[in-house]
């Protein structure tokens, strides 16, 4: 337990632009106000990551893939599968939720690959680790499917079923050029309406122009009429199409309220990746266009120590970082990109840091953002209600 005071002050904090002093009692906050001058700390709300692979991670030390891109990804972590055990999967992702909750996260979506009929180990593995930690970090699980089989009209149902008899837990598929990807989106959606699910997508994870699943995700969920309830994930191929088509279709993407959520460490690491190459491409959606359009546009880790991305980490700042690097982002623009929208979409609270709130947040020893993205090595404390819980990071 912490022994921290029940009372605590800072007297030159940044927060919402502007140096302010911050002061909390018993986990509260109870004072923030203008003060002149730059700021000692730089506050954030706790963040939240809408897309992470729980029961993948950790794998990377006994699976490392034979080639480069997505599909020799999948490959290697097939070949891992057969070791999934209860005891193997709450192993690893007990590992990467202590990380999350050292760097502040408050909750997480983690997609589950459910490839049979049948609900995976992971799933429910996930659903214990979801009730364990349930004071700690919000846990959201989201089915990942193949479209080939939730879009079976003979598979589709019994899935769809059983995800919704879990408070909170969300549908979703692997969307790539799939034969008849049409009549299998259109049979997912309606399953989704049935039982009234929100949707999480896989889309579009590669550079071909004619990897357009995106669109039919677009009208559908306007035909659907689920503003706020569609989520996509990566959709790469959006990024070598031609311009009037994607900003046709992220209009309409905006209108339907449908959301975008781009990873970009795995999609830098697995998209235009050849042996002895230099990538050209950065396999990133049109994140500043989609914005500009009015989507919502959200960030996450994705991958962590498997064989999609080797590398990574449970930190929504490191994540922020490499999209303001690799797409040219306005650091202060974009942290809602990892803190309030990501919440809004899994149904939290913003956090944003306010009087009469619990005092819940994260500081940076920099005066500003600029601070922040010049200095990786930064200190940083979390807080939550009041106590800080930080370790050395
Ligand atoms: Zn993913």
């Amino acid at each position: 337990m912490s022994s921290e005071p029940a009372e605590q002050a800072l007297a030159r904090v940044r927060i919402g632009g502007r140096t302010q002093r911050l002061e909390w009692r018993a986990g509260v906050i109870t004072v923030i106000e203008p003060v002149a001058g730059p700021a000692d700390w730089l506050a954030l709300p706790l963040p939240v990551d809408p897309h992470v692979h729980l029961d993948k991670t950790h794998i990377i030390s006994r699976c490392a893939p034979q080639a480069t891109g997505l599909f020799a990804a999948i490959e290697a972590q097939h070949a891992d599968m057969a070791r999934w055990d209860g005891a193997d999967i709450r192993h690893r992702a007990g590992l990467a939720l202590e990380e999350a909750w050292r760097n502040g996260f408050r909750a997480l979506r983690s997609h589950v690959d459910w490839t049979t009929p049948e609900a995976p180990l992971a799933w429910s593995v996930l659903g214990e680790l979801a009730v364990e930690w349930r004071d700690r970090i919000v846990i959201q699980r989201a089915a990942l499917c193949p479209l080939d089989l939730i879009g079976d009209p003979d598979a589709g149902p019994g899935i769809a079923s059983a995800v919704a008899r879990m408070p909170g837990a969300v549908l979703g598929a692997f969307v790539y050029r799939n034969e008849g990807l049409d009549e299998k989106l259109d049979r997912v959606f309606a399953l989704a309406d049935h039982h009234d699910l929100t949707l999480d997508f896989h889309v579009d994870e590669g550079l071909e122009p004619e990897a357009q699943g995106f669109d039919t995700i677009v009208s559908l969920a306007a035909r659907y009429r689920m503003a706020g309830r569609v989520l996509c994930g990566h959709a790469c191929a959006l990024a070598v199409r031609p311009h009037d088509a994607v900003a046709r279709v992220l209009e309409q993407a905006a209108k339907a309220g449908v959301g975008l959520t781009v990873l970009p460490t795995t999609n830098a690491w697995l998209q235009d990746a050849q042996p002895g190459r230099t990538p050209r491409l950065r396999g990133l959606a049109p994140l500043h266009e989609a914005r500009a359009a009015g989507m919502d546009v959200l960030l996450g880790a994705d991958n962590v120590a498997d064989p999609f991305f080797p590398y990574g980490s449970y930190d929504a700042l490191d994540i922020h970082r490499q999209a303001v690097i690799a797409a040219h982002l306005d650091p202060a623009e974009w942290v809602d990109a990892i803190t309030t929208l990501p919440a809004r979409w899994l149904g939290q609270e913003p956090g944003l840091p306010e009087i009469g709130a619990r005092a819940d947040f994260m500081l940076i020893r920099a005066p500003d953002w600029p601070g922040v993205l010049q200095n990786p090595r930064a200190e940083r404390r979390v807080f939550r209600a009041g106590s800080d819980i930080s370790t050395s990071l």
